[in-house]
C-alpha cells in the first residue's frame, strides 16, 4: 500500500492504475482515522468488488461543530496505515489540511432541505452538512472513484450524500455498508476511545433504546409516540438522556406517526464528554447485530 499526499501524486497513482486495467472498478472509502472494525469493514467490501481501492484518511475541520471536538479527536495515521494495508487498501490518501482547503479556499457544496435540516443538522447546526458535501464533492472529484463506501451507522450522511450524488450526476455509484458494532451491541465509532469505565457501558443505552423500539415494533405497536416513549425510556434507565431519538422516513427523514417495516430510528446521545449515534431500521435487523 502506498501513502499519497498531494493531488497530483494521487492522479499520477489512479491514472497509471487505470491505464494498465482500463475495466478496473475503482473504489474510495472515504475516513476520518482512527480506524476500526466499522471501518475495516468498508476496506473488505471495497476490496472484494473492486479492483483498486483507495482509503482516504483527513479529519475534515470543517464538518466539526465544535473546536474542542476537532482537537481531541483521535488521530494515529502510522496505525492507520497498518489496518488500512492489511485489509487491502492499495492507496492511503492522507493530504495535509493545506491540500484540502488552500488559502483563499472559498467553495462550499451545500444542499438545503430537511435531509440536512434535521436530525444531525439541526443538532450539529448547518455547517455540519456542508462540511460533508464539500469534502466528499473534493474527494470524488481527486480520486473519481466508480464506487465509494459509507456506513449506515450514519445513515443521515449517506443519504445526504446519494442526494448530493443525484443532484451534481456526479458519476459515482454510493454502497451503504451495515452497522459494526461491538460484542456487546455497542456500534463502533472513533469517538468509543474517550469512554471511560461508566462511561462505556452507559453507552449500551443507545443501543438498548433501539432495541426497544424494536421490541416494541416486533410485539406489534405501530404509534411511533407509543413507540418513542419506551425507547427513551429504556435509555434514561441506564442514566443516558437522548438528545434526540426520531422515528422517520428513511428516505426522507420526515418524522412518522405510525411505524411500519423499514421506519428508521435514529438516535443521538452525550456520554459523559461524548456524543454517540446510532440509528436502526425496524423490521429488517431485529438485534442489530451482524
Ligand atoms: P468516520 O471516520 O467516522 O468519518 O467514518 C468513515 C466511514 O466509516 C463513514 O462512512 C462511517 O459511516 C463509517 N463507519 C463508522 N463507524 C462505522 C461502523 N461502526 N460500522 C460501519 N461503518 C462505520
Amino acid at each position: 500500500m502506498r501513502t499519497l499526499r498531494t493531488v497530483p501524486e494521487l492522479r499520477t497513482a489512479v491514472r497509471a492504475a487505470r491505464r494498465q486495467a482500463p475495466h478496473a472498478v475503482i473504489g474510495l472509502v472515504p475516513t476520518m482515522g482512527a480506524l476500526h472494525d466499522g471501518h475495516l469493514q468498508l476496506i473488505r467490501q471495497a476490496r472484494l468488488e473492486c479492483e483498486l481501492v483507495v482509503v482516504s484518511l483527513f479529519v475534515n475541520p470543517t464538518q466539526f461543530d465544535a473546536a474542542a471536538d476537532l482537537a481531541a479527536y483521535p488521530r494515529d495515521e502510522q496505525a492507520d496505515a497498518g489496518v488500512a494495508s492489511e485489509a487491502g487498501a492499495d492507496f492511503l490518501f492522507a493530504p495535509r489540511a493545506e491540500t484540502v482547503y488552500p488559502d483563499g479556499f472559498s467553495t462550499s457544496v451545500q444542499l438545503s432541505g430537511p435531509l440536512v435540516e434535521s436530525l444531525e443538522g439541526a443538532h450539529r447546526g448547518p455547517g455540519h452538512f456542508s462540511g460533508v458535501t464539500t469534502v466528499v464533492t473534493k474527494l470524488f472529484n481527486m480520486v473519481q472513484p466508480d464506487v465509494a463506501y459509507f456506513g449506515q451507522k450514519d445513515a443521515q450522511q449517506v443519504l445526504v450524500i446519494r442526494k448530493l450524488v443525484a443532484d451534481l450526476d456526479l458519476p459515482v455509484r454510493i454502497e451503504a455498508v451495515p452497522t459494526v458494532r461491538e460484542p456487546d451491541g455497542l456500534a463502533r465509532s472513533s469517538r468509543n476511545v474517550h469512554l471511560s469505565g461508566t462511561d462505556r457501558t452507559k453507552a449500551l443505552a443507545l443501543r438498548a433504546g433501539l432495541a426497544a423500539a424494536e421490541h416494541a415494533f416486533a410485539a406489534g405497536e405501530r404509534d411511533a409516540t407509543t413507540v418513542q416513549a419506551a425507547a427513551v425510556a429504556a435509555m434514561t434507565d441506564l442514566g443516558v438522556t437522548p438528545e434526540y431519538l426520531a422515528l422517520v422516513d428513511p428516505q426522507t427523514l420526515a418524522p412518522v406517526t405510525e411505524i411500519a417495516d423499514g421506519t428508521l430510528v435514529a438516535v443521538a446521545a452525550p456520554v459523559g464528554t461524548t456524543r454517540l449515534i446510532d440509528n436502526t431500521i425496524l423490521g429488517s435487523n431485529p438485534n442489530g447485530r451482524r
